[in-house]
């Protein structure tokens, strides 16, 4: 069987495959921030370290190209930790396990972490690449899964970069030109309880989930949804309900324990419902099932509230709002109901996106009104920026005319439905020169996620030949 060290080219691959035995879970790449430092030592580069845990090397240009533009090469050095339950698997400490299977490689059971392994590893090649290269600059960021801190809190100081390209997007063939700004509502709303009984435990399992932005145009179910309105049918009395994880991702699993009335009749509407969300939800998740097993529950959430907490997860609104009238086929407006957790409260936590800030305040003031009308308390986190496109720009042209030389065809032009790191360090720092580029990866942040061994190949040559490009020609 292949080892991923022996993929072509070699050069990408070698670094890819160092990569997975580093934890490297958002907040905590402490070691492989450590990794990519040595790697830029042992080639002679510059680097340095910023307070929040960026690392940021500079390699001498080519003879002949001292006074062309600085290019930062970004990527980010975190990866989503996400397995499946019956995978036993420490993210802390144990490699990941990856394997190649035909043009891909995939992970047993977990992420990949090729987003943005597959870019550390590209910059890490090109630290030890003998392309002919302009001053090139080499920015790690930390934590881009869980806040973008590290891009947030990047000091425009440390970056002398003047054109940036970023290596995590997810598609070869497209170069990115925009993204998507977003914001998170927690919604909390305290709760009282009464005397439980003789219930039911109800799972929703076997969903696909995937990437709350790139991926939330293909439908696939949420879910929270679909146990909400197992639990609005049944007239469920909730002792308590959790599902979701991450604010980007799309839920793949949820479960309540609850009290009804007739527990036969439940179980009977359960199974309609269940077949149900089989047939609406055949194409995209068909694995969806529904578990249930007898069980008594302690307390519920008395009757008034626990009515809210039904009614509230019934109306939040999931998926896609509206699709762009200047993009074809790209998402303008979305929101992710992404994770339910209760105690003495109930919280929500709601993840929406927009690439036109007007509109991410209308869905934004939409949660708040339905979850206000419930009672509820929202809190709504700091924005992140969009990228706006810029088709005029410099680096756009050259980089199409690379591509185009070396594969004979145009690139397609593309905007992004989630917040690229892009956005966040362009205002930052004051680039506005851009574009991001990436191979072909799958199901990011899930552990479906692979990425296509050929394009990576191709993404490398490409990456070379652009930054020969823009040493000769700017
Ligand atoms: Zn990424």
């Amino acid at each position: 069987m292949t080892e991923i060290k022996d993929l072509e080219p070699k050069i990408l691959w070698k670094y890819f495959d160092e990569i997975l035995k580093i934890p490297r879970c958002s907040k905590h790449e402490e070691k492989i921030a450590q990794y990519v430092m040595e790697v830029a030592k042992k080639h002679g580069l510059e680097v340095t370290q910023d307070k929040v845990g960026n690392v940021i090397a500079r390699k001498k240009a080519s003879p002949g190209y001292e006074n062309k533009p600085m290019v930062t090469l970004q990527c980010h050095l975190d990866m989503v930790c996400e397995k499946n339950k019956d995978v036993e698997h420490d993210f802390s400490k144990d490699a990941i396990k990856a394997y190649v299977d035909g043009d891909f490689v995939r992970a047993k059971g977990t992420t990949l972490g090729a987003d943005d392994g597959i870019g550390v590893a590209a910059c890490l090649a090109m630290m030890e690449s003998d392309v002919e290269h302009p001053p090139l600059e080499f920015l790690f960021t930390v934590d881009e899964e869980t806040g973008m801190t590290g891009a947030f809190n990047l000091e425009k100081e440390y970056i002398k970069g003047e054109v940036l390209i970023n290596l995590d997007s997810e598609e070869f063939g497209s170069i990115y030109i925009g993204c998507a700004g977003g914001a998170n509502s927690d919604i909390w709303l305290p709760l009282s309880f009464e005397e439980g009984g003789k219930g039911l435990k109800i799972s929703v399992k076997g969903l696909r989930g995937g990437h709350s932005g790139v991926e939330i145009h293909k439908g696939r179910a949420n879910s929270i949804k679909l146990l909400a309105r197992l639990l609005y049918n049944i007239g469920a009395r909730i002792g308590h309900i959790e599902g979701g994880d991450k604010f980007n991702a799309i839920p793949r699993e949820a479960f309540a324990t609850v009290v009804v009335e007739d527990i036969e009749e439940a179980k009977k509407k359960i199974r309609e419902l269940e077949e149900a969300f089989k047939d609406e939800y055949k194409r995209s998740d068909p694995d969806v099932k529904v578990e249930i097993e007898e069980t008594n529950v302690e307390k519920v959430i008395s009757k008034e509230l626990n009515e809210k907490v039904i009614k509230m997860l019934m109306g939040l609104p999931h998926g896609v709002i509206a699709m762009s009238q200047e993009v074809e086929g790209l998402v303008e407006t979305s929101t992710n109901l992404a994770k339910v957790e209760m105690d003495d409260k109930l919280h929500i936590v709601m993840s929406s996106r927009s690439s036109i800030d007007s509109a991410l305040d209308a869905i934004m003031q939409t949660i708040r009104s339905i979850a206000e009308l419930a009672g509820s308390k929202v809190e709504e986190g700091s924005r992140y920026p969009g990228w706006k496109p810029n088709r005029d720009s410099k680096l756009l042209k050259i980089a199409e005319e690379t591509f185009k030389k070396l594969y004979g065809k145009e690139p397609e032009i593309k905007a992004i439905h989630a917040g690229l790191e892009t956005g966040v360090i362009g205002r930052n720092v004051g680039i506005d020169e851009m574009i991001s580029i990436g191979p072909d990866i799958e199901h990011p942040h899930s552990p479906d996620e692979n990425v296509r061994i050929s394009s990576v190949q191709k993404f490398w040559k490409y990456l070379e030949a652009l930054i020969k490009d823009i040493a000769e020609k700017w």
